[in-house]
């Protein structure tokens, strides 16, 4: 999971989702949760509101259209962050929409929205409004999660983002890519190559699991960065190297 920045919709689409949102508004509060469901599942209202929706959230989405939640999976689904059966009345507030992958959204979030005890706040990170690397420190070289709050350590569980072997998996090839990307970009800035260096760079943030180039680079600068990395001397260096990211950065 990485920051991402929430992307202004087409003003059809939008004036579209606030009819859906007052109508709502205007049943009787106990049929609103199935009136929510009726409207947001019916063909007509799909059509007019869905291609907007999708296209506004594939823009903000990491890489190619990948899922705000675990990075990998390819977004086919827009999630509501706050599930519309327990707030029916952002079932059509574009501030409640996320773009995920068919696994995060139907297998593991599905209609968890974990609270905290005290004060209710909600548990689970949006990543349009908070900055996962102040809630989860990615573990180097195992590429697991730690979380270092407990929003942090309910995304881990409601997402299964250690538990999910195809992730962690992923994310160690990611991490091995990466360290051969930041190589290459040196490479070929150091030989005047820069629109090579320049594909270097939107290649590697157009590969699933970007929550990973967003560790390494965040890690880098920790006070414990030469144990973090340790035996990856060469590439803290790389990480640390002031023009590399800049070019890297500039990006995100
Ligand atoms: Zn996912």
């Amino acid at each position: 999971m990485i920051r991402l920045e929430r992307a202004a919709l087409p003003l059809d689409t939008a004036a579209r989702l606030k009819v859906y949102t007052r109508d709502i508004e205007q049943a009787a509060e106990p049929s609103r949760p199935d009136l929510a469901a009726h409207l947001w599942s019916h063909s007509t209202v799909r059509r007019r509101v869905r291609d907007g929706l999708l296209a506004t959230l594939a823009d903000m989405a990491p890489g190619h259209q990948r899922c705000m939640y675990c990075g990998d999976g390819q977004g086919t689904d827009i999630d509501h962050f706050e599930p519309k059966s327990l707030a029916p009345l952002r079932t059509f507030d574009w501030l409640n929409h996320l773009l995920a992958c068919s696994y995060c959204n139907s297998n593991q979030k599905r209609n968890r929205f974990p609270r905290a005890e005290e004060g209710g706040g909600p548990l689970l990170l949006d990543p349009t409004l908070q900055d996962p690397l102040n809630h989860l420190r990615l573990v180097l070289p195992l590429c697991t999660y730690k979380g270092l709050t407990p929003q942090g350590e309910a995304c881990i569980d409601v997402f299964g983002l250690n538990s999910r072997g195809v992730l962690v998996n992923g994310r160690r090839t990611a991490y091995g890519t990466a360290k051969q990307s930041i190589e290459l970009w040196r490479i070929a800035t150091d030989r005047g190559q820069h629109s090579k260096a320049a594909e270097v760079v939107r290649v590697a943030w157009d590969r699933p699991l970007a929550d990973v180039l967003v560790g390494m680079f965040h890690q880098s600068g920790h006070p414990a960065a030469e144990l973090l990395f340790s035996g990856e001397e060469e590439t803290l260096g790389f990480l640390r190297d002031q023009e590399l990211r800049e070019a890297f950065l500039s990006r995100t």
